[in-house]
């Protein structure tokens, strides 16, 4: 049913290879590529840290992090032999000037040549030095980064600099891994694939929209980076942005990359400027037996917010009259990512009573179960008259197309094929990341002006009552479950 098609050869330097992302998504992610044949038999890696191994304990590290992410099956332990074998370790400080001259002679000139930067940001810099002064930039080669991409305005405008002195934006690959999920992009299919949603999708029929990124799990193990950054930086900048532009953009002439981020760049532009009644922040206490932020932070006192809830308006044509609201938090009820799209209620109902009128939603769930829902109200099977009730008319892909398709590719795998094959849609470009960062700059200015500190809410909560008080006319938050 589902078609591999095998990216060509290449040769892939990761810096921070025995990083937790590594470890976790990255190294995982090429192994099940290998094994489905997506990645081809000529591929190698090469791994880069500072610590000292050799490649058979570098590949033992691979061997435990790929089975812990995912059991091999039957018959891939010969397979995960042969992906271990294409690994090899530099162990280097990428800071400093010594032992890049081994790494500069591995790659092969005739292969794609690929770097990932899974590395902090604070490092960035030196890396593209090094591999600049050690002549491995190549025009064909590319470059992965990750998030955080800066912190505001300038650091992200800086760090763009740092990249555009080395490479061409065309080389660059700045990963937002939520851009690889199945239902993201089913999202854009939904919308520009199908006559139903396209007539609907505007201020005229659509009430509202909610994103919701809830994490159940508390900043600790990430707090150092946590409370510097909070959750407007680590999420909203980046996730919950690009899941916004994703609903809002108006259809590009075509599915390129260019045509796609010039039309996400044209939603972030349009984003009117917050103000502070328009937010809330939130802070998690201690409850039901989970440690308090600021005890998982280690600290007696900070401001930074573990949750965050906006009501943002689109001052475009389309969208003027409708409002998104944005929610994201740590330590919450559940994890759970979802966008749901309220369509507005019917002016009159046929069969009686006012109440009986209901919004259709449609929620694209992205985690923990991806897939698609539309709320429909349909009447109440049986004998006994019309009566009405809601019913979700599920669109998830595994009914109708097989169950292996919702675990066939993740995103870090879908992610790092589209780098290999240069092909550049689902990633962020340049200006739509400082056009992000300037609104989130503003946002963040409505708090730190006015010195307001973020409420406290409930370990295993929905987050903090003042949330609910931003749904104005009525609306309400969909559960967190
Ligand atoms: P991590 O666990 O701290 O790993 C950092 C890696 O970089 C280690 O392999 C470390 O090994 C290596 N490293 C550090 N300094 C180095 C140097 N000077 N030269 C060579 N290697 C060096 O960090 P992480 O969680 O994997 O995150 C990596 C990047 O991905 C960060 O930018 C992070 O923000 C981003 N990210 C992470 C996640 C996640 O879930 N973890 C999610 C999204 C984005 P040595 O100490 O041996 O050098």
């Amino acid at each position: 049913m589902y078609k591999i098609i095998p990216v060509p050869p290449f040769d892939i330097i990761l810096f921070g290879a025995t990083g937790d992302l590594a470890r976790r998504e990255i190294l995982p992610a090429l192994f099940r590529g290998f094994s489905v044949r997506q990645v081809p038999e000529d591929f190698r890696l090469a791994g880069v840290a500072r610590a000292e191994m050799s490649d058979d304990e570098f590949r033992a590290l691979c061997r435990d992090s790929i089975r812990s992410a995912q059991e091999p099956q039957a018959g891939e332990q010969e397979v995960l032999e042969k992906f271990l074998r294409k690994l090899s370790y530099f162990p280097l400080d990428a800071t400093g000037g010594a032992g890049w001259d081994r790494l500069a002679a591995w790659p092969r000139p005739d292969k794609i040549l690929t770097f990932y930067l899974s590395v902090g940001p604070s490092v960035f810099e030196q890396i593209i030095d090094n591999l600049k002064h050690n002549n491995m930039v190549r025009p064909d080669c590319r470059i992965v980064v990750e998030k955080p991409f800066g912190q505001d305005l300038p650091s992200s405008q800086a760090l763009n600099g740092i990249l555009a002195g080395s490479f061409n934006e065309s080389q660059i690959f700045r990963i937002d891994h939520y851009l690889g999920k199945e239902t993201v992009q089913n999202l854009m299919a939904l919308r520009f694939a199908n006559v139903l949603f396209e007539p609907l999708w505007n201020w005229q029929h659509v009430e509202h929209v909610q994103i919701t990124v809830s994490e159940s799990i508390g900043v600790k193990g990430r707090q150092g980076y946590y409370d510097a950054a909070g959750g407007m930086r680590d999420m909203v900048q980046n996730h919950l942005m690009q899941l916004l532009c994703l609903v809002a953009m108006e259809p590009p002439a075509r599915f390129e990359a260019d045509a796609v981020r010039d039309e996400k760049l044209k939603v972030i532009k349009a984003l009117r400027d917050m103000s502070s009644r328009d937010i809330v922040r939130g802070q998690y206490g201690a409850a039901a037996g989970m440690a308090s932020y600021l005890e998982d932070s280690e600290t007696t006192y900070s401001e930074t917010e573990s949750f965050i809830a906006l009501k943002c308006r689109i001052g475009n044509m389309r969208w003027g009259q409708t409002p998104f609201y944005l929610r994201t938090g740590k330590r919450l009820k559940a994890r759970m990512s979802e966008v749901a799209v309220v369509f507005k209620r019917l002016p009159h109902s046929i069969f009686g009573l006012r109440d009986q009128r209901r919004n259709n939603i449609l929620a694209v769930r992205l985690q923990p179960d991806e897939g698609i829902t539309l709320q429909v109200t349909i009447k109440e099977p049986g004998p006994g008259g019309m009566r009405l009730i809601e019913v979700p008319l599920d669109m998830s892909f595994a009914e109708s197309l097989g169950p292996e398709i919702g675990t066939m590719t993740n995103a870090y795998e879908r992610l790092i094929m589209d780098v290999i094959r240069g092909n550049q849609t689902l990633f962020m470009r340049n200006d739509e990341i400082e056009a992000a960062w300037r609104w989130t700059d503003q946002v963040i200015a409505c708090w730190s002006e006015e010195g307001s500190r973020p409420e406290i809410y409930a370990a295993g909560s929905e987050g903090p009552s003042a949330a609910a008080a931003l749904m104005d006319y009525g609306r309400q938050w969909r559960v967190i479950e």
